[in-house]
Parts: structure tokens; sequence; C-alpha cells
């Protein structure tokens, strides 16, 4: 991941129309070398740096760079909350594995935002964006769940699968 200088993170949060507070700037180069993160995850990496500010502190860091637009917001299930990372514009989407909750970037496969096209919608003519989260299994938990389940589904009744009960996340 790229990380920029704190003087750039500075100048952008000035020209965003906010002050460039400590807790502003480090925590947009924190989330810019760990995107996806959390706030509690932002605030845990950056207490040693700054040991003064509180969680509540990051929650509103997060929440104004959030709507001056130099954070993206990515809400998806079953993943401990809003994670955050710095917005670079570029309309890329997530890949999520549904098992563990890690998360990936994907390219946008067109390039540019919408990079989908609703079917007509009465009254919503004008498409700014399509966030798309593909949802998966990465490797690690397909072989966790090949080995666990796949007796089981193969011969339910005859087969004794002991303390490998891994389903519960697999349906909604
Ligand atoms: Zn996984
Ligand atoms: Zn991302």
């Amino acid at each position: 991941m790229r990380t920029e200088p704190t003087d750039t993170w500075a100048t952008r949060v000035r020209e965003a129309g906010l002050r460039a507070t400590p807790g502003r700037v480090v925590t947009l180069r924190f989330l810019d070398s760990h995107p996806h993160s959390t706030t509690a995850q932002v605030h845990a990496g950056i207490c040693t740096e700054l040991p003064t500010i509180s969680l509540q502190s990051v929650h509103n860091v997060v929440n104004d760079l959030s709507v001056c637009g130099l954070l993206r917001r990515i809400d998806l299930p079953g993943t401990g909350g809003a994670r955050y990372e710095t917005d670079h514009a570029d309309n890329h989407h997530h890949i999520q594995c549904v098992a563990c909750g890690r998360l990936e970037d994907v390219e946008c496969a067109i390039g540019a935002a919408p990079c989908l096209t609703p079917s007509p919608v009465d009254g919503m003519s004008t498409i700014l964006s399509a966030e798309i989260t593909f949802r998966a299994l990465c490797d690690d938990c397909a072989r966790t769940r090949a080995h666990s389940t796949a007796p089981a589904v193969a011969a339910p009744s005859s087969r004794l699968t002991t303390g490998t009960t891994t389903r519960s996340d697999l349906h909604d």
C-alpha cells in the first residue's frame, strides 16, 4: 500500500476545509497503510503515537473525514462494524470471505463509476456509482470447509464427524 508523508495528509485535510489536527493526520496516514480497518483498529494502531486520543475521538475523526471525502466507509455484514480506507477515487470494489471476514480490494472492471447499469427505476435516472461486494470463501477457509464438511455431505448418516460444526456461517 502506498504511504504518503504526513505533510501531504495535513495539506489534504486543510484543502477539505478542516483543521489538520494530529488525530486527523495520523488517522489518515494509518488508514492509507492499513486499509479496511475498523475504528477500534485505528485506535489501537495510533494510540502509541497519540496516547491521549480516545476511541470516541477516533470515531469523530473517521466520521469527519468520511463526510469530507478523504475516507471511504465500507459497511459489510459480519465484519465487526464499519471499516474505513483512504479514498483514492479509483472506484474499486471488495471481495469478502463469508467465513472469516477477510476483505480485499477488487479492481473496478470498467475503470470508472458507475460500472454497472441498473434496469431503469422511475425517478432515479442519475446513477453515480455501484458498490459491489463479491462474497467468497478464501482459500484457507475453503480448505478448512472441505475437510470438515465433505464427509458429512457425502454420507451424512454413516460417518462420525466429531466436533466440526462450521456450517453456522454458511447460510445467512
Ligand atoms: Zn476466510
Ligand atoms: Zn478497499
